[in-house]
């Protein structure tokens, strides 16, 4: 815990102080540009791995960067998943943010834990009943029959992430922004050891690594 306080203090001193105006600037509201969510897992840190700053992401994070389907939550809103659910609706009625991403990663703990057995699961109920989000992220690979774990753990990831953007669709409200072209919407698949960021492309459903020759950085 030292290092902690420590880090607050030397924060303070330096990178406060480095990014003084725009803290200052900051001070009454938010105006972020994107709406980034993503796993839980201490690896995955938005900021760094998009070189933002405060003020540019309004970032949610779950186990797995699950999206739950808005329906389910409509007829059942107060048992729904609410955390998740209610910050979209923020980020997108309140905020009106212009983009979203949803960022999976690789060896993602979410996606190991739904091939587990239920005896497992049962230890952490919370998480057992969050996870039963990804049960037809699940089927979908299945249905593949990935012939190793390594590869059933990537599909799982990358599909996770696929499924995650269709879920987004059923916001009305997404799917409304989406249509009229007032908001865009990026899947990304982050590989820690590598650092590399894939982006999914939507026509062709493909991940291909982000680079300096991408479309979208030249637009
Ligand atoms: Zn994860």
């Amino acid at each position: 815990m030292k290092e902690l306080f420590e880090g607050a203090i030397k924060f303070q001193e330096e990178d406060y102080l480095n990014h003084k105006e725009l803290y200052e600037n900051l001070k009454k509201s938010q105006d972020p540009h994107t709406l980034f969510i993503s796993c839980v897992d201490s690896r995955v840190v938005p900021n760094l791995i998009t070189n933002t700053l405060p003020g540019d992401l309004f970032v949610v994070r779950n186990i797995g960067n699950i999206v739950p389907p808005y329906r389910e939550n409509k007829e059942n809103i107060r048992s729904g998943y609410l955390a998740t659910t209610s910050a979209i609706e923020y980020a997108l009625n309140i905020l009106n943010i212009k983009n979203i991403i949803v960022c999976g990663h690789s060896n993602c703990g979410a996606c190991h834990l739904i091939y587990e057995d239920e005896n497992k699961l049962s230890q952490t109920p919370y998480v057992s009943k969050w996870l039963e989000l990804l049960q037809p992220v699940k089927e979908r690979v299945e249905a593949l029959r990935p012939d190793t774990k390594a590869k059933r753990i990537w599909l799982t990831e990358q599909i996770n992430i696929e499924y995650q953007l269709e879920n987004l669709m059923t916001y009305p409200f997404v799917e409304e922004k989406f249509d009229s072209g007032e908001l865009r919407i990026y899947g990304w698949y982050y590989i820690i050891e590598t650092g590399e960021i894939l982006n999914y492309n939507m026509i062709k459903r493909e991940f291909k690594a982000i680079s300096a020759h991408s479309n979208y950085i030249k637009r």
